[in-house]
């Protein structure tokens, strides 16, 4: 822990102290002195539960409990899916706060595992204090392994909360694929970057004539396809068509191809990690708005999403127009949307994920 003193001594605050990260310090407490103590921290988890609880029906089993430093947990991200909970640090600053803290949780939330996940920057420091990344640190996973099944909106989805990306799955893109659900109706439904096929069940459940998943990860893609088949005759027509495509997308979408497609996804990971990355960033969604608007019908929409932190809404929204104009013209903007509520954003680097629907003009078949 890091005492943080202004330039005449005077105490400004708490944070946790990791010399190997570029954030030399995470604040925890600013303001006058204060005991961080068992007392402290269960107050801190009262008021990011409360931002939660109650928020969802019962057929959404999945959600973020504490995003971050933007609950005051910095560094802390804690999930829930069904009965999991997958915490994911990113400092080894909270390594030694596991066995105190750990235990207030299950009191509070009782899940049957909580499964502990770890940056990479960190997997050094914890395996010398015996922590490994994947590994479960309290209960037992149901049927003692992963995948884990929760509910998003009445959807079945399985997280593989052990190995899988992030903690398991993208809960950042709940609402828009709510959306893309609703525009969804009678369209060829292109889906890239689709990871484990979450906005493909919805533009299935929404009607879509058929949905194509495409990603480079197969792993990714065979999940994709038991979420798809889990959901079949359930809350997706029996009918619903489904197809993988295991490409390349920057490449697949440069490739010549029919425009055939009605409604095209575009979700990539973060295309800019580090400030420096951020020009070549613009440059990758500038292309893949380019390309996949080829690939459009006349009525057909583009859902163009960035979660980079390091590239700003206004910045991606102006590079997707500009890659989207036709002659003088703009494309009409349907929507822009940022991240639900769930992941609350309190300075303005934290406000990360941003996504724009663009009509594309013409008159639909
Ligand atoms: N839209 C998803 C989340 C996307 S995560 C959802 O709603 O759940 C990013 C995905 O992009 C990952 O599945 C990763 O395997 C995939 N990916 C990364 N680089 C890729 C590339 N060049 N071409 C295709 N897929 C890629």
């Amino acid at each position: 822990m890091a005492v943080v003193y202004d330039t005449r001594d005077r105490f400004l605050g708490l944070g946790w102290y990791d010399a190997t990260s570029p954030l030399r310090v995470r604040m925890l407490h600013v303001g006058s002195p204060v005991t961080i103590d068992l007392a402290w921290w269960r107050q801190r988890l009262e008021t990011a539960l409360s931002i939660r609880e109650k928020r969802f029906d019962p057929s959404t089993t999945g959600w973020r409990w504490i995003h971050g430093e933007n609950d005051g947990w910095p560094g802390w991200v804690l999930d829930r899916y069904g009965p999991v909970l997958v915490l994911k640090l990113y400092t080894a600053a909270w390594l030694p706060w596991l066995d105190p803290l750990v235990p207030l949780l299950q009191e509070r939330l009782a899940p049957a595992a909580i499964v502990l996940r770890l940056s990479r920057n960190m997997a050094i420091e914890a395996e010398k204090q015996g922590r490994r990344d994947g590994t479960v640190i309290a209960g037992s996973l149901p049927g003692d392994s992963s995948p884990v099944l929760f509910e998003e909106h009445g959807l079945l989805f399985e997280a593989d909360v052990l190995r899988g990306q992030k903690t398991g799955f993208f809960l950042d893109q709940r609402e828009n694929r709510v959306r893309v659900e609703s525009l969804a109706r009678g369209r060829i439904v292109l889906n890239t970057f689709a990871y484990t096929g979450g906005f493909s069940l919805y533009a299935a459940r929404g009607g879509a004539l058929i949905v194509e998943s495409l990603d480079s990860n197969p792993r990714a893609l065979d999940s994709a396809r038991r979420n798809f088949e889990r959901n079949r005759g359930l809350r997706l027509p029996r009918d619903a068509g489904h197809e993988l495509i295991r490409a390349d997308a920057f490449e697949w979408l440069a490739a010549p191809g029919a425009s055939r497609y009605d409604l095209i996804v575009l979700d990539p990971p973060a295309l800019a990690q580090r400030a420096e990355d951020r020009p070549s960033a613009l440059q990758g969604y500038e292309h893949l708005a380019r390309n996949a608007w080829k690939r459009l019908r006349p009525g057909g929409i583009l859902a163009a999403a960035s979660c980079s932190a390091q590239v700003g809404a206004k910045d991606f929204f102006q590079v997707v127009q500009e890659a989207t104009r036709e002659g003088p013209r703009l494309a009409r903007v349907l929507e822009t949307t940022g991240q639900p509520a769930d992941h609350p954003a309190c300075f303005p680097e934290a406000a990360y994920l941003k996504c724009i629907y663009l009509l594309k003009a013409g008159t639909r078949r």
